[in-house]
């Protein structure tokens, strides 16, 4: 266990990375970060104001043209490097990605950091396939085709639950198709971007293309969506704060890409394996303590196995560990605060008046902001427990009768992210496939994710893909080039305008 690096000491010049320098942010305010398993402060650093947004934006913008122009395979090459040197890190990723959110280090270890050096691999490997239409003589007269460009300088914001992975998510496509980026990770998560941004540096990715500002949402996050050079917002978050990063950056008329809130529902059909619905139930609500966009938050059981799910899911929640994050026997570290944790508890609280707890809903005494496994049942389709997002480890169970009924509830919320289906029917699972109205339909599991393919949501879960060669959507923009083939000064077209046929 890496438990020798001091926080503090580490970033002791500050927690804003411009232009490949560590340095103190301008804003006048200190943040603190708490370790939520102890609610003791690990570190505090001044956070980023105007005045650092512009100087990163700036950063950005001095190191797009030579970034840009770099061939697929020098940014291919760069790529390469950083993935290896995140990898010889892992140790020290995991270590700081479970101070700052409470996370197990056995996740940590197996889920945010392989998954983020996996992330770093592919994208050096898309690095060289960024593809325009082939060309040709569409008009007969002239030879057009497509030329994929970058954008220029994108912003990006980023959330607590998964702070290295979203970095990853965010720089990485957008850094492989030849931009540049101003980061700004959630203020309480500080930690890990700033790292990550440090191994860009020491893979020799050139200083200004990845740059982090760590402050407030309010002040260095809307600084960043207004600025008038920044051309692309891509923000992961809440949908409440996914619609004001909307508004601001319509009035710059930015380019948005919206990865938003989820409510995943996880439909088990009467023919499922039981025992695997259970499971999967279990660890797709509770991973990350809850705390991930694709959690298993709904889960719809069709009627003649409803009472074997129920006390299934109720005995196998009551086996998890929870504990101390770096212990690695512990299954489940406490919320990322004790503001998240009391969130969550109101939450169970106000649905105690309308439904049942069957398991948990408490928090265990002691200084950590933990909160017990909880399992709901007998809530109404429209009440909050079933259409808001909880962000915890809650799980609501309702029954279903028809087929019909099922795939109308589960796509009966405002959010379309991700959702599962569980059955061993083959036309009961292409249907599903087909009409969950969600970015994503696991048959059978709940959660995993792979480099290879696209996240992203539906409905009021956003729009743009992150991952995958679909991410290049984003992060790129296409332009049509055109060439005359005729060589005549008087052009067939040209009719139109003067002289006859
Ligand atoms: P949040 O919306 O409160 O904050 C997200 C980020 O936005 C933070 O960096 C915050 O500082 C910043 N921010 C806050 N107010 C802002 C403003 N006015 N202008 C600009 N930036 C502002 O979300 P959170 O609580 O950090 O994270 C949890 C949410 O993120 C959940 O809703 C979850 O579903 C969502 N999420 C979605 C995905 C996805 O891929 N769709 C992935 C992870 C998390």
């Amino acid at each position: 266990m890496v438990n020798s690096f001091q926080v503090q000491d580490r970033f002791a010049a500050g927690a804003q990375y411009i232009d490949g320098q560590l340095r103190p942010g301008s804003s006048g305010k200190t943040q603190d970060v708490v370790d939520p398993a102890t609610g003791k402060v690990v570190f505090s650093y001044e956070t980023a104001g105007a005045a650092d947004v512009d100087a990163a934006v700036a950063a950005a913008r001095a190191a797009f043209p030579g970034w840009s122009a770099a061939t697929p395979g020098e940014r291919s090459d760069a790529l390469h490097r950083f993935a290896a040197v995140l990898a010889e890190r892992a140790e020290e990723f995991a270590y700081a990605e479970s101070l700052q959110c409470g996370k197990p280090i056995k996740l940590s270890r197996e889920f945010d950091v392989p998954g983020t050096v996996d992330n770093a691999s592919f994208f050096a490997g898309a690095a060289r396939h960024l593809q325009g239409q082939s060309a040709g003589e569409y008009s007969g007269d002239h030879t057009s085709y497509v030329r994929r460009e970058p954008i220029g300088v994108v912003g990006s914001i980023a959330p607590w639950n998964y702070p290295l992975q979203m970095a990853a998510w965010k720089v990485l496509p957008a850094i492989a198709a030849g931009n540049t980026i101003v980061l700004k990770p959630a203020e309480i998560t500080p930690l890990t971007s700033l790292m990550f941004a440090q191994a860009a540096t020491e893979a020799g990715i050139p200083d200004g293309v990845v740059n982090i500002v760590n402050g407030l949402g309010k002040e260095a996050g809307e600084h960043l969506v207004g600025h008038p050079d920044v051309v692309m917002t891509s923000f992961t978050g809440s949908t409440a704060v996914g619609k004001r990063v909307a508004e601001i950056a319509t009035d710059t008329v930015k380019r948005i890409h919206l990865e938003l809130g989820g409510k995943a529902p996880f439909l088990v059909f009467d023919d499922a394996d039981l025992e695997a619905a259970v499971h999967g139930a279990v660890a797709g609500s509770l991973i990350n303590t809850g705390q991930d966009c694709t959690a298993a938050t709904r889960a719809y059981v069709q009627r003649p196995l409803y009472d074997a799910f129920v006390e299934g899911v109720a005995a196998l929640m009551s086996t998890l560990r929870l504990g101390d994050p770096f212990d690695e026997s512990t299954d489940l570290g406490p919320l990322v605060s004790h503001a998240q944790r009391d969130r969550v508890a109101a939450f169970v609280e106000r649905a105690r008046g309308y439904a049942r707890v069957v398991t948990g809903g408490a928090a265990p005494e002691g200084d950590g902001a933990y909160y017990l496994p909880t399992l709901i049942a007998d809530a109404a389709q429209d009440s909050e427990i079933v259409q808001a997002e909880i962000f915890g480890p809650v799980l609501v169970v309702l029954p279903f009768d028809s087929d019909d009924e099922g795939i109308a509830l589960a796509n009966d919320t405002p959010y379309g992210l991700a959702s599962s289906a569980w059955t061993r029917d083959v036309f009961r699972a292409n249907r599903a496939t087909r009409e969950i109205q969600a970015g994503c339909v696991w048959v059978n599991d709940h959660i995993p994710i792979i480099s290879e393919m696209p996240h992203g949501g539906y409905k009021a879960s956003g729009f743009g893909k992150d991952m995958s060669v679909y991410s290049f959507e984003e992060y790129t923009q296409v332009k049509h080039v055109m060439y005359d083939n005729t060589a005549v000064a008087r052009k067939d077209w040209h009719r139109t305008i003067f002289g006859d046929r």
